[in-house]
């Protein structure tokens, strides 16, 4: 059986956009943390990036740190 791939090798992404907050989201759980990469299935390499992403989207105030 095949392994489940992560979402942004799958879809060939090396960046990942800090702005692009609607993708972000679905990465981040209710309590507005960063999903384990083991429930998301996404790679290492990208779970630094997506970490980084959403650290600066919550800077620039384009997420919340905590759900109001
Ligand atoms: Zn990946």
């Amino acid at each position: 059986m095949k392994e489940i791939q992560c979402f942004f090798c799958s879809q060939d992404v090396h960046d990942i956009d800090y702005k692009d907050t609607e993708l972000l989201r679905g990465f981040i759980s209710g309590q507005m943390k960063i999903i384990d990469p083991r429930y998301s299935s996404v790679c290492a390499r990208h779970q630094r990036r997506l970490a980084q992403a959403i650290k600066r989207a919550r800077v620039l105030g384009l997420m919340p740190f905590v759900r109001a």
